[in-house]
């Protein structure tokens, strides 16, 4: 029997101001899963995961943590077990390795425990660090703590392969420890290589939706909604 939903959007309705981009988006991510929300440029990917923190309030639906409603706020539902990564990383460029750990909800030791490879770079400013440095530093000091779900933006996006198969390597032990992944993916590829599940987005809504072998044999329809995204 498959697990309860450990994260759920139902029928969300999110906009900036007066103009609404999610038009009553549902999906569900269960502990052990990595679902992958796919999507054109503005299909409103990132929109679902701010709505999902907690940062964007819904116009309407809501948002389930382990089957009840989650706190308001992106505070709060961190203080609940929901990591984020956003696009930009979120990191203080003139601070260092270890002071930017430090500000996550874990210890330094979970971090490095983690993601070892960050052990020698501990005292150097992350201004200093490349790319891939960086976001080996975010997903450590988003997985330290413990999270039940983890968001990420992009999390491979411009990355040196050997990079991203660390990080995807470290996102698949987190899943298998029981965390519930979201991630947002512009490249459909990517996202059958990383995803169990795949949700394709187009115009602030799901319109496909299945396993990554499943989604393999319909990559022209996938395609065909980028295209008229
Ligand atoms: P991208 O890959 O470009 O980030 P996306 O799928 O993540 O695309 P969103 O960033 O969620 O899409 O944007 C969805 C829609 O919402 C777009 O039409 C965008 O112009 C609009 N939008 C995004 N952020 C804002 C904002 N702060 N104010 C007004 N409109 C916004």
């Amino acid at each position: 029997p498959k697990a309860e939903p450990i994260l759920e959007a139902v029928r969300l309705e999110v906009g900036y101001g007066h103009l609404p981009v999610l038009h009553g988006l549902s999906l569900a991510v269960r502990p052990g899963e990595i679902v992958a929300l796919l999507g054109a440029n503005g299909a409103g990917k990132t929109t679902t995961l701010m709505a999902l923190a907690g940062v964007l309030p819904p116009i309407s639906g809501s948002v389930l943590l382990d089957g009840r409603p989650a706190p308001e706020g992106a505070h709060r539902r961190s203080d609940a077990g929901m990591a984020l990564i956003c696009e930009d990383r979120s990191v203080f460029m003139g601070l260092t390795c270890r002071e930017n750990l430090r500000l996550g909800r874990g210890s330094v030791e979970e971090s490095l425990a983690l993601m070892p490879e960050l052990e020698p770079l501990l005292d150097r400013k992350v201004g200093l660090m490349s790319g891939g440095e960086q976001q080996m530093l975010t997903l450590a000091r988003a997985l330290a703590g413990s999270p039940k779900v983890l968001l990420a933006d992009e999390l491979t996006l411009g990355l040196a392969p050997l990079i991203v198969a660390r990080l995807l390597t470290r996102l698949r032990a987190a899943a298998d420890r029981g965390v519930g992944v979201l991630i947002v993916e512009e490249r459909v590829k990517r996202a059958l290589q990383v995803a169990d599940r795949v949700c394709v987005l187009r115009r602030g809504e799901i319109v496909i939706e299945g396993t990554a072998a499943e989604m393999g044999s319909r990559l022209a329809e996938i395609e065909a909604s980028y295209l008229s995204a």
